[in-house]
């Protein structure tokens, strides 16, 4: 499953792209005495890393569990259903062929261990399902299906970009006009337009790794906020050439991190969300600080109602 953290701390799910060191310490075993970067880096390997080294390492080297939450498993489900979907033939895909889909899935999302593991009942199960279906009719807010032409879907692209070896699961991959758009489905919150660009990094290098494996550059990347609205860009050489450098600097810096063994904690509000948070002194005191900091607000407001 892949599990993109976005900077707002919420996660979207689609697919498998996490790479991992393959002498890390998976299930118990014992992960490496020396920090061993990962064979490859994902989108969400270096959205991690740039957001804080320290929750890097405990997730890639130290092999730490980070279970999805209920926002990421919706957000799977949601994925696998749009997926099937768009594989079915254009005139198939209707809102009653997707409800069909969701009823043939859902049980293999129920059986899944994460999803046991939030122990819902009848009621929040049902919440759950209503969740991961507003995403999925939320497709048709923002296109007809029937009318994609489809080339791919969730395509595994591995690539070397700037030196680094790249690897990403591209959720669908279209054609239009004379030219080849990358698409990319979250379920989580659109950005806001000051966030927007930022955030059409992750679907340009898949267009990259798309150049570099086929020798095709699509001419469009986008993402499309279910239910919400779509973004994207027009992909040219000078974009591609700036999303890759900066995946070079992110390679470099972990590289660095590894062989110096120092993986900076990077503290912020985001640490109210790290699943490693109990084991990092410097992220229980940025939360307490700030738990600190609501509470003197509050009160403060209240003394002036009162
Ligand atoms: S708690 Fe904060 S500083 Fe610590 S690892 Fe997590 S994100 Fe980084």
């Amino acid at each position: 499953m892949k599990l993109d953290s976005d900077s707002t701390g919420s996660i979207s799910a689609s697919s498998t792209e996490e790479e991992v060191p393959a002498s890390a310490g998976i299930d118990g075993s014992t992960p490496p005495l020396i920090p061993v970067p990962p064979p490859r880096l994902s989108p969400s390997g270096a959205g991690t890393f740039t957001q804080c080294p320290r929750r890097w390492k405990f997730r890639y080297i130290d092999r730490l569990e980070d279970p999805p939450g209920e926002d990421a498993l919706a957000g799977s489900f949601a994925h696998r259903v749009l997926e099937l979907l768009l594989q079915r033939q254009p005139e198939q895909r209707t809102i009653d062929e997707a409800r069909l889909i969701a009823r043939t899935e859902w049980p293999e999302t129920e059986a899944l261990s994460d999803y046991q593991a939030l122990e819902h009942n009848e009621k929040e199960s049902r919440r759950f399902r209503w969740k991961a279906w507003t995403a999925i009719e939320g497709l048709w807010d923002l296109e007809d299906p029937a009318e994609v032409k489809v080339r791919a879907t969730e395509q595994d692209v591995e690539a070397e970009l700037g030196g680094v070896p790249f690897r990403g699961i591209v959720d669908r991959i279209e054609e239009e006009g004379d030219g080849l758009i990358v698409t990319d489905y979250k379920s989580g919150k659109a950005p806001s337009p000051r966030f927007r660009r930022s955030r059409l990094d992750q679907v340009l290098l898949y267009a990259a790794a798309v150049e570099a494996s086929t020798g095709e550059m699509p001419v469009r990347a986008r993402l499309l906020y279910l239910g919400q609205r779509t973004i994207g860009m027009d992909v040219n050489r000078e974009e591609i050439e700036t999303v890759t450098e900066k995946l070079s600097d992110t390679w470099a810096n972990i590289n660095t991190a590894c062989a110096d063994d120092e993986f900076e904690p990077r503290t912020g509000p985001l640490c109210g969300w790290c699943p490693y948070v109990s084991m990092c002194p410097q992220g229980t005191a940025e939360v307490a600080k700030r738990a600190n900091r609501k509470a003197a607000r509050e009160a403060k407001l209240l003394a002036m109602a009162s």
